[in-house]
């Protein structure tokens, strides 16, 4: 596996390592029509392709029953096996689910999904490992392995779709509503290949899954130029900002990526994504007993988000492995939202659904099962 980080160490470009092979998932309609043909089957295959993997969530080829024979063995080199599952663990009843998935060259990810009464998330990852070192994160711990090629972003939702559509998790059969990126990794440090998987996630069916782009959020330690960019893509998809400090003095050691750009940086380009797609931006705020629960920091938070279009999300701290921080206490807790209602700021507190299978926020490490 790769070394762990010093404290306060950047991994800002990933390792180069072998890349897993090409898959429709990675292509665009018309890129998949040109791989279609570059095989030497005819165009429209590349539909029939589509409308099997994103429209049916079939598989493997060998299930198209409706292609000739010859052409499903062809078909076949653009729906390689990226991920394998190594571990199912659930909880609440099986309506929370973490998978780990084994990826060609052996890296690990895990996705975890998550059914509530009314909808269902799912939390993919975007690298095997990060680079963001922040030290409340299990993941930040063990360093970035390397990124993920879209195709592997996109089968961790193919899978959770057809959990769903089958009616394996329980509830009757459902779909995916929503898809967050807090699970492994920065998805703006892989960000070619993170765009590339929103559009398979939103454009609509056969070139993608069409689920809505407001139901997708992509969470991010603050890399300001990536969410500039991502206000140009013309995808309206939630912005989650975690910041867990109002002050840089505090961030620069919470969050490493502060000594690069700054909060008010960060939170400029999140009011200028904000006006740009008219969504509202989500602040993470992973709220750690008697580091950043301060009510003062709460009155901070406030006065530089209040007339913002924004919500707060407090995340109780859960607990990772070799860490000395636990959750603020549920008095400390209070204070902190009541000093942001004070300011007219939007909060809830999250749920740590997952916490008892290291499925919650920031718990996700990724280890061969023992
Ligand atoms: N790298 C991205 C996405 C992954 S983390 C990002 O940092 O935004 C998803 C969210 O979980 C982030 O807000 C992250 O800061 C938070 N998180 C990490 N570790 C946590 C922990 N131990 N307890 C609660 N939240 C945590």
């Amino acid at each position: 596996m790769t070394e762990s980080p010093k404290p306060g160490q950047l991994t800002m470009v990933a390792p180069r390592r072998a890349k897993p092979q090409r898959h429709l998932a990675d292509l665009t309609m018309a890129e998949r029509r040109a791989a279609v043909v570059e095989l030497g089957e005819k165009a429209f295959r590349a539909d029939q392709l589509s409308r099997h993997y994103f429209g049916k969530l079939t598989a493997s080829a060998d299930q198209m029953t409706d292609l000739p024979a010859a052409s499903r063995a062809v078909l076949a080199q653009l729906m390689p096996d990226l991920l394998t599952p190594v571990r199912e663990i659930t909880c609440d009843d099986g309506t929370t689910r973490k998978t780990l998935w084994k990826l060609f060259d052996g890296s690990l990810v895990e996705s975890v999904l998550m059914r509530y009464p009314d909808r269902a998330t799912l939390c993919v990852s975007s690298q095997a490992g990060c680079g963001m070192n922040c030290p409340f994160c299990a993941t930040g711990q063990a360093g970035l392995t390397r990124n993920m090629s879209t195709a592997e972003i996109v089968g961790q939702v193919v899978a959770g779709a057809r959990a769903l559509a089958s009616g394996e998790v329980p509830g009757g059969p459902g779909r995916i509503n929503n898809i967050v990126f807090m699970g492994m990794g920065e998805p703006m440090a892989n960000y070619k290949a993170v765009i590339g998987a929103v559009h398979r996630m939103v454009d609509p069916s056969p070139e993608g899954l069409g689920i809505s782009a407001r139901g997708v959020t992509v969470s991010t330690v603050g890399l300001v130029p990536a969410i500039e960019k991502l206000s140009n893509e013309g995808l309206p998809v939630t912005l989650a900002v975690s910041l867990h400090a109002p002050d840089d003095e505090l961030r620069d050691t919470l969050v490493p990526i502060n000594t690069r750009w700054k909060v008010a940086e960060v939170l400029d380009a999140a009011w200028a994504y904000a006006a740009k797609t008219k969504r509202r931006v989500s602040i993470e705020y992973a709220l750690i007993k008697d580091i950043n629960d301060q009510e003062w920091r709460a009155d901070l938070l406030g006065r530089l988000l209040k007339n913002k279009l924004v919500h707060v999300n407090l995340i109780p701290l859960n607990p990772t492995p070799g860490s000395k921080w636990t959750a603020s206490r549920p008095e400390d807790e209070r204070a902190f939202v009541r000093r942001l209602e004070y300011h007219g700021v939007a909060v809830t507190v999250r749920d740590t659904r997952g916490r008892e299978i290291d499925g919650a926020c920031g718990q996700l490490a990724a280890a061969n099962p023992a």
